[in-house]
């Protein structure tokens, strides 16, 4: 039998977000079982945001969930580290409106959640067991979940640009795997980008110290710390936006040049696939907003 968990003492991290450029701190705290995730946002009325499909209100460059108008942005890394490290109910209390970046990969999560320590609980896990392939996206673009007795990422990236080119890789994503092979990853963005996305909102806080930055033929950062550091990155997004779900997926996903308004659209059918088939735990058809700014290009992760 596998159970939930959560963490067993309160942790706290600060930085810079990403997006807006603000500093921010997040406290970690043990929550009971099948509470799931929740954030408490910032606002007067230190508004609970449930970390599920149902509260994204943005998915443009980065997924940022809200609820009556109180909203925290960039959660997906640290949704990323949860779900791998097996953290399935956890209290994150932000001051400020955004998720910090950190060092633009999910690692500071995993040391933060590896301080906390894990705590089992007595309740059972029930994972979302894949039964039939679920595909969205176009002939360019797509993500597919097909059934399989373990989760399972195998996913490409083709960028025509010299520093990224044709990326693939395929993962049994285990809590070992994501940390040693995915957690360190760090967000990336195109130098050529940053004027329009700066313009929109995005990217103010974002430097060579929280991102790969490609410039036009090369990387600007002084080293990559994968050779294909790019494509890990966007498993580990797909992970944290997959962990939406507020279970673990038993299946196999196979993507294609995806970002989070896609992850978010397979999110989306498997919640309806589930709820459809009368599963319990998982409801219905998400509101999405987002492209309220610029469609991410291909291979743009979250910058
Ligand atoms: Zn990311």
């Amino acid at each position: 039998m596998d159970f939930q968990g959560t963490i067993r003492k309160s942790v706290t991290a600060e930085g810079v977000g990403l997006h807006s450029g603000r500093p921010s701190r997040i406290t970690l705290s043990p929550a009971p079982a099948d509470s799931g995730i929740v954030f408490r946002a910032t606002d007067p009325h230190r508004t609970l945001i449930p970390a599920r499909q149902e509260t994204v209100v943005d998915s443009s460059f980065a997924t940022t969930i809200g609820v009556n108008g109180a909203r925290v942005r960039t959660v997906e890394h640290l949704m990323a580290a949860a779900a791998a490290l097996g953290i399935d109910n956890l209290l994150v209390e932000v001051e400020g409106e955004e998720i910090p970046a950190m060092d633009g990969s999910a690692r500071p999560f995993v040391s933060l959640l590896y301080a906390a320590g894990k705590a089992t609980l007595g309740v059972p896990r029930h994972p979302l067991v894949i039964t039939d392939p679920i595909r969205v996206g176009d002939d360019a673009r797509w993500l597919q979940i097909l059934p399989a007795d373990e989760f399972r990422v195998s996913y490409t990236l083709d960028v025509n640009h010299p520093a990224v080119g044709i990326q693939a890789l395929s993962f049994t994503c285990t809590e070992r795997v994501f940390v040693d092979e995915l957690a360190s990853a760090r967000t990336y963005g195109f130098l050529k980008d940053v004027g329009t996305l700066r313009r929109n909102g995005l990217a103010k806080g974002g430097s060579l110290d929280n991102a790969v930055v490609v410039g036009r033929r090369a990387v600007l950062n002084s080293s990559l710390r994968y050779r294909d550091e790019f494509v890990r990155h966007k498993i580990l997004d797909l992970i944290g936006d997959l962990a939406l779900l507020g279970r673990p997926v038993l299946g196999h996903i196979v993507a294609r040049n995806a970002g989070h308004a896609l992850n978010h659209e397979l999110v989306a059918a498997i919640s309806e696939f589930f709820s459809d088939n009368g599963h319990a735990g998982v409801t219905a058809r998400p509101a999405l907003s987002h492209r309220a700014t610029p469609v991410p290009l291909p291979g743009i992760a979250a910058l």
